[in-house]
């Protein structure tokens, strides 16, 4: 699967991208050359329309995931932050229980209990 060799550069995906909407992509340059522009795959929402919609079946947004695994470009701070919070705490904002608590109670919604880090690690099988 992947198949970037496929696309026929008809801009389907172009027309259905969020990113694309707002003028932060450029997927059919990207997947004709990889290398000829500064293109960021950390933009992508991972909303999979592109992938839906593609007409030749090209896995465009797996083709982002891979590029994003193999750490040429690294991940922005704020997706850095993320992650680091959801290994310790199972959240991706870095937020206290007090501050959940006003959120939730703001919103009339029932209080919720911040996972513990340990509980954290093992929901997301984390063994460091
Ligand atoms: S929708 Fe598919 S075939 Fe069309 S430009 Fe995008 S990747 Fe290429
Ligand atoms: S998965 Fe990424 S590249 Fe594809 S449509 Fe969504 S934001 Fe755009």
């Amino acid at each position: 699967m992947k198949h970037p060799e496929l696309c026929v550069q008809c801009g389907t995906c172009v027309t259905v991208c969020p990113v694309e909407m707002v003028g932060g992509h450029a997927i059919v340059t990207w997947l004709a050359d990889p290398e000829s522009i500064d293109y960021s795959v950390w933009l992508c929402t991972s909303c999979w329309r592109c992938q839906e919609a593609c007409p030749q079946g090209v896995d465009i947004y797996e083709l982002m995931m891979e590029q994003r695994r193999a750490g040429n470009e690294p991940a922005p701070a704020g997706y850095q932050a993320a992650f680091e919070n959801v290994r310790a705490r199972g959240l991706a904002m870095d937020v206290s229980q007090e501050e959940l608590d006003q959120v939730r109670a703001a919103w009339g919604l029932e209080a919720v209990r911040l996972p513990t880090p340990n509980i954290a690690r093992a929901l997301l099988h984390y063994d460091e």
